[in-house]
């Protein structure tokens, strides 16, 4: 936000969801990762969609076991969240940024994209290794 010189004229709700959002229109297999309600001035970040069967045999315990004992099944799900959790917060916040600047949705949603990556690729190489795994995905947000 220092980088960008970023003010913010009004408080920002950033909201961490407890479920999945519904799956966008006419794109069931596009998981929404994030969003930004201009008029409410809230963002609201979602949770990924983890297989039931993985959760029942792996993931009740993947919090609970240190780091260097996590299957790789394990640390791909931990990598996945943050992963997700940085591009989708770093995403979101610019679309703050830009939204009072008049571009197009499509303009906006390109710059948004081509920072994000730029960013998100500063953060996550400032992280432990075992935590990221690169190419960085794009994102599906908006
Ligand atoms: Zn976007």
């Amino acid at each position: 936000m220092e980088i960008e010189n970023m003010e913010f004229r009004r408080a920002v709700d950033l909201r961490v969801m407890a479920f999945p959002a519904r799956p966008l229109h006419g794109r069931p297999r596009n998981i929404l990762h994030g969003s930004y309600n201009h008029d409410n001035a809230q963002i609201s970040i979602y949770p990924l969609k983890v297989k039931r069967d993985w959760i029942r045999q792996e993931g009740f315990c993947t919090f609970k076991t240190p780091a260097g004992q996590l299957s790789s099944s394990q640390q791909k799900m931990l990598q996945e969240i943050s992963v997700s959790a940085i591009t989708t917060l770093i995403h979101e916040v610019l679309h703050v940024k830009f939204e009072n600047r008049g571009l197009s949705r499509y303009a906006e949603e390109a710059i948004v994209r081509k920072l994000e990556k730029k960013y998100a690729h500063e953060w996550m190489s400032s992280l432990p290794a075992a935590m990221v795994e690169e190419p960085l995905p794009m994102s599906p947000t908006h």
